[in-house]
């Protein structure tokens, strides 16, 4: 597969779910120590919602149409931040993605606009231990794969592997927004929980390409 097109935007969902699935308590732990111990239980409730609510959609609907839906849908259901970050993140990716199927470029593209709005919304820059941390470098590294001529798996894959490296990379820094900036220096030494659900939706997408 090397183009996003309907059913790859509904593996990647589907396989995002089955990892929140997975790996909501280590989410929930990581925000038990630095924030209010719930962000498993939030993207849980969220993308149990989004699965329903893209398996519904047409048999015609675009890739754009897939993820927007998923925004939309984690916007209503997930009263936390990372709710209305990731859901205005993928509502924004979906409304750039109009064509039956996407290119890398045009991929890397709707998500740095996906990324724009979280950081319009959150007002958050790299550095400061949040999801961003993972989100941008894993959308420079679909830009850089894009721009080197890779394929869609090399680059999923290696956009995963930048997302998992910016994630771990929040574990010394003190945070500067969301709820773990209120323990200023006492945020330091845990990994941020949004850069670690991030690095988990970037392995979601490198799956669901290679599968
Ligand atoms: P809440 O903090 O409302 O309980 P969650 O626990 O679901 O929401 O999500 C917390 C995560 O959201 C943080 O770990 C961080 O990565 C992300 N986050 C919080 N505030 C911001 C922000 N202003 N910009 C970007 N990401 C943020
Ligand atoms: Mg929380
Ligand atoms: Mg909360």
């Amino acid at each position: 597969r090397n183009d996003l097109d309907r059913e790859l935007a509904l593996a990647w969902l589907r396989t995002a779910a089955a990892a929140v699935e997975r790996q909501h308590e280590e989410l929930t732990a990581l925000d038990a120590a630095i924030g209010d111990g719930d962000h498993g239980s939030n993207l849980r409730r969220g993308f149990a919602a989004v699965v329903a609510a893209v398996d519904a959609l047409d048999a015609d609907a675009t890739p754009g149409t897939v993820l927007g839906k998923a925004g939309s849908t984690l916007i209503s259901k997930v009263g936390g931040a990372s709710g209305p970050l990731y859901g205005s993140a993928l509502r924004v990716a979906g409304a750039a993605l109009p064509a039956p199927t996407a290119d890398l470029t045009a991929l890397a593209e709707a998500l740095r606009a996906g990324l724009g709005a979280v950081q319009k919304l959150g007002g958050a820059a790299v550095g400061d231990k949040t999801m961003i941390d993972a989100f941008e470098p894993a959308v420079a590294a679909l830009e850089r794969a894009a721009f080197d001529g890779f394929t869609l798996r090399e680059a999923s894959a290696l956009a995963a592997e930048a997302a998992e490296a910016g994630a771990r990379a929040t574990i010394p820094l003190q945070a500067r927004k969301g709820r773990a900036s209120y323990l200023g220096p006492r945020s330091v030494g845990h990994q941020d929980p949004g850069a670690t659900s991030t690095a988990l939706l970037f392995r979601a997408l490198a799956e669901a390409v290679t599968a």
